[in-house]
């Protein structure tokens, strides 16, 4: 499909959508105030101070919803009297509204925090103890059988108040019966006990590669860390507990359902999933329980399946549509310092560059057989290797089979330089680089140092090159919360008072842009969502405060009142 007929079937769907655009409107001159009228709004939201991110109306004090989409944005004089008998009338009390925030990356299965053991907080910066977490686990060991994984989330090495790395030697006090490992939130680490090495049959000597490292204390010993690829190891050692196909089905609903409830709590409206149980996700939306709208992003058999049967980027429908693929993961982390980078980390000895998953021909391979079959590609790319490494498999495709529009994802894209952006501009690839870091991860940036945070997360660089750059939270690596990010944004200064690369900050309306309108640009469905215009999708926020008017140091502090998804109010505080 093509955005640009989608455009246009919206508007030709919904006449007032053309006239409310244009400013204001037969609507207006009182059509739909008869009662009974087809064109009598659902919804009137009114005394509001409403950013809408459309350029053709900036700022308003009023709109209207019918069918789930915006019919009419105006001033309280214009939008007002279109309110019938039976429209619902809502005052905003000079309340903010925004366009419904979009997360354009985020692991969003819900299934770790309903049933699994999390030892960090998934949601704010808090800082927890080493006791606690070992406390946590061995609390889920006792009503494990001997031999099953004791498994730990939402570990973060910088919030931890003990100031110091968890360690094997912590973990075996958790037990020596079980395999037990604490999975750091990043995703590309993981800490094991002495159990999990043995039954995986890896010792002091064991080498690492490329794609992942074992790494050891100063004595030479496992020091329980294992980094990327390396991990793999431990997949198929060690119980896990199994469930039928309907209990599985079952856990997903829950867990899909559960994780809508906290998206909208912190004003989404639109997330982009890696992957997923699909099937559960359409149950999970067909009995209303699902709060928020999903770009579907397709990884292993369900891409498969897409390739091998003509499915494209686009299919599905305004709840749940295919989007890109889920992020083929071409490095390490940036929060776990696993990126590839072309110099070597500072201060870290032997000299260490980051991990890189594939090699140029592999990479190319991928992303041919993906752009050729109509389908979005998308490639996480932290490191500046990395990114150099996707736009040369990209526009290697793009010349062999060219697209027009092929807006290929970079997840993460964090390190750029200037040829860098002339080739992602070049591209029309489309950056997604992490929401919160700028706020709840800068205790890790002196890991990199001014020179290369300079150069990262570089909203700036993206906004000055005309290059649309959206926002992915990569959930459960950062908190989702898209003020938070929006804070971050705008100050680059984090929860511990450090500012970093502050020459990449960016207004508050560029920031507000990032997480909603470029969102939906990113899963080409800046037609139907992403603004307050006419003829779009009702999805809108409202906000306690403003943030243009607040301290920019407590953006993220501001209220979520409400999240309506489609006119239909799925949050209240
Ligand atoms: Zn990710």
């Amino acid at each position: 499909m093509t955005t640009r007929q989608n455009r246009r079937e919206f508007m030709g769907l919904t006449g007032a959508g053309i006239a409310g655009a244009a400013g204001l409107s037969w609507l207006a001159r009182g059509a739909a105030a008869q009662v009974g009228s087809p064109l009598e709004p659902d919804l009137v939201v009114f005394n509001a101070k409403v950013y809408t991110v459309d350029p053709i109306t900036p700022q308003a004090q009023a709109f209207a919803v019918k069918g789930g989409r915006f019919v009419a944005v105006g001033s309280n004089d214009a939008i007002k009297p279109l309110a019938g008998a039976r429209t619902q009338s809502l005052d905003a009390r000079q309340m903010t509204v925004v366009p419904g925030f979009i997360d354009a990356h985020n692991h969003a299965p819900g299934s770790i925090l309903l049933y699994d053991v999390v030892v960090g907080n998934p949601y704010e910066v808090d800082f927890v103890t080493i006791a606690s977490i070992v406390e946590k686990l061995r609390e889920r060991a006792r009503t494990t059988p001997p031999g099953f994984w004791v498994e730990g989330f939402f570990f973060d090495d910088t919030k931890v108040k003990d100031a110091r790395a968890l360690d094997i030697h912590d973990l075996d006090q958790v037990s020596r019966e079980h395999p037990v490992s604490v999975r750091h939130r990043g995703g590309h680490t993981t800490y094991y006990n002495s159990k999990a090495f043995e039954l995986a049959g890896i010792t002091r000597a064991t080498p690492g590669s490329a794609a992942g490292t074992f790494d050891h204390d100063a004595n030479g010993e496992l020091n329980g860390r294992v980094t990327d690829r390396a991990r793999s190891v431990f997949n198929n050692v060690g119980k896990r507990p199994t469930y039928t196909p309907e209990q599985t089905l079952q856990r997903n609903r829950d867990a899909l359902a559960f994780i809508s409830k906290q998206f909208v709590r912190y004003g989404l409206t639109s997330v982009h999933h890696e992957g997923g149980d699909l099937l559960a996700l359409q149950q999970v939306r067909s009995r209303g329980d699902l709060k928020h709208r999903v770009s579907y992003e397709p990884q292993d058999d369900v891409l498969e399946a897409m390739i091998a049967k003509g499915i494209a980027t686009g299919f599905g429908d305004e709840w749940i549509r295919f989007g890109a693929t889920s992020e083929h993961t071409c490095d390490g982390s940036f929060s776990e310092r696993t990126m590839a980078l072309s110099v070597p980390y500072p201060g870290v000895e032997p000299p260490y560059r980051g991990n890189l998953i594939f090699k140029q021909d592999e990479l190319d391979a991928w992303v041919e057989r993906v752009h050729r079959a109509g389908i979005q590609v998308n490639c996480h790319a932290n490191g500046d290797v990395a990114i150099d490494m996707v736009l040369t498999a990209f526009e290697r495709a793009q010349r062999a089979f060219p697209h027009p529009d092929p807006r290929p994802k970079i997840t993460h894209c964090t390190l750029i330089n200037d040829d860098l952006i002339r080739r992602i501009k070049a591209a029309g690839a489309v950056p997604a680089p992490f929401t919160s870091y700028g706020y709840y991860n800068t205790d890790k940036f002196h890991f990199y140092g001014e020179e290369l945070m300079r150069r990262s997360m570089a909203y700036r660089s993206f906004a000055d090159a005309g290059i649309t750059a959206a926002a992915g939270s990569d959930f459960s690596p950062g908190p989702f919360a898209p003020l938070m990010g929006m804070q971050g944004m705008v100050t680059r200064k984090g929860w511990n008072g450090e500012t970093w690369g502050a020459n990449q900050r960016i207004g508050v309306d560029e920031a507000l842009r990032v997480l909603t309108i470029n969102g939906a640009y990113a899963s080409r469905e800046e037609a139907i969502k992403g603004s307050i215009t006419p003829g779009k999708l009702a999805d809108f926020v409202m906000l306690a405060d403003d943030p243009h008017t607040v301290d920019p140091d407590t953006i993220k502090d501001i209220a979520v009142v409400r999240t309506v998804t489609g006119g239909n109010t799925v949050h209240q505080a």
